[in-house]
């Protein structure tokens, strides 16, 4: 049986974020990886925005590693050509009880590390955003848009430059853990058996049940998997904002906000529908309800403008009633498994915080 010292099962952002530390640490490193390539699933179905770590609950760990890894991510981009716009993001209250709303948001993102929010009258934002309709708005400076593909591929040649190897179509299918070592078994063109001492699971939507595989994990403590899609709708007209806009966030959700891909092209959405299997269609009929909710801060958008775009699933470890959840990162101190890291939930702000949750990652292994 072939050994080999790290395993990271998943080619997503997070995966190769992990596997980009392990590897650059001096330890040797394959990704297994089921697809046919790195970054096809839910790493390609979100809206690149590097979040600026506004609403996260204080202290938790989608706060901490939010902003630690917004940080991160920028200096990254800059030193190794990855393409990126810190273009910043409104907050939009369209009546007065929104209005009131701001000032908590503000001090809440601010509590969490949050530099650059300002608040601004309607006439201040309309100075920034003509065409934006708004009694008053939270500007929020650090947030950007980035080309997370040119980001991946970043980060696969540097794990490949490191000594790291990848293993496309390779699903892991089972591991046992014994005596400091994992037995893997790989599914795939080539069935073949591994071991490894590190292991760890990023496997996104399915990291529950690739815990569940791993005979040693303790059942009870891997999380249930829910899913709960996002749907995009693009514009054929072209939206008149340079910023991304969102609404005051109601209860259950941010509300429909825009925002930019790095040719300036809008889409709206990720909306929010619970579902039981995975399905990547979007429903035209869906559009009804966001033309209202846009209208409200972009009165000019055109009747018929809205087309079905693309979704993404997030890889939710809580049922539709909780309002929120956090990432989830087990380490053997949780499980009692030696050499085993298990990355679940890890739902927005994901992308953001890749680089921040492979050093936690890290650490974790370190310690
Ligand atoms: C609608 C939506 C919008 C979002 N917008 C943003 C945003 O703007 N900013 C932001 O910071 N974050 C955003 N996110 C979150 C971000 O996209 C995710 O947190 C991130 O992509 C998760 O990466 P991952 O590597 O954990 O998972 P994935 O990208 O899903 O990768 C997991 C990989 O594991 C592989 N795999 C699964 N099972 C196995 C197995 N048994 N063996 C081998 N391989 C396996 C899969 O094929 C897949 O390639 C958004 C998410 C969604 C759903």
């Amino acid at each position: 049986m072939d050994k080999v010292d790290c395993v990271v099962v998943g080619a997503g952002v997070v995966g190769l974020a992990v596997a980009r530390r392990l590897a650059k640490a001096g330890r040797e490193v394959i990704v297994l990886e089921a697809a046919e390539d790195i970054g096809t699933v839910t790493s390609s179905r979100n809206s690149e925005v590097i979040h600026a770590g506004i609403y996260y609950k204080a202290g938790s760990l989608m706060a901490r590693l939010c902003v630690a890894g917004k940080r991160l991510l920028y200096r990254y981009c800059d030193e190794h050509g990855v393409p990126y716009r810190n273009c910043g993001k409104l907050i939009v209250a369209t009546n007065p009880a929104e209005t009131e709303k701001l000032q908590g948001i503000r001090a809440h993102a601010e509590a969490n590390g949050v530099e650059g929010m300002q608040l601004l009258s309607g006439p201040e934002a309309r100075l920034m955003e003509p065409e934006l309709a708004c009694e008053a708005a939270l500007l929020s400076a650090s947030t950007g848009i980035l080309d997370s593909h040119a980001y991946m591929l970043s980060l696969r040649g540097e794990i490949e430059d490191a000594g790291g190897a990848f293993a496309f179509h390779t699903p892991l299918v089972r591991a046992k853990a014994q005596a400091g070592l994992f037995e893997l078994e790989v599914g795939g063109e080539q069935p073949m058996t591994l071991a490894c001492r590190l292991l760890v699971n990023a496997a996104g939507l399915t990291a529950p049940a690739v815990a569940r595989i791993i005979d040693g994990m303790p059942p009870s403590l891997v999380p249930t998997a829910y899913l709960a899609k996002g749907n995009y709708f693009s514009c054929s007209a072209r939206a008149p904002f340079s910023r991304l806009i969102y609404p005051v966030p109601e209860p259950g959700g941010l509300g429909v906000h825009l925002t930019l891909d790095m040719a300036g092209q809008a889409r709206f959405g990720p909306d929010v529908q619970w579902i039981d299997t995975i399905d990547y269609t979007v429903d035209p009929a869906r559009a009804e309800r966001f033309y209202p909710a846009i209208r409200r801060y972009w009165p000019a958008l055109p009747d018929g403008a809205l087309m079905p775009s693309y979704s993404g699933i997030r890889p939710k470890i809580v049922p539709p009633a909780v309002a929120s959840q956090d990432f989830v990162i087990q380490g053997p101190c949780d499980h009692g498994v030696d050499g085993l890291i298990n990355l679940f939930g890890i739902e927005s702000p994901g992308l953001t915080s890749s680089l921040a949750i492979a050093d936690h990652v890290g650490e974790l292994v370190a310690s």
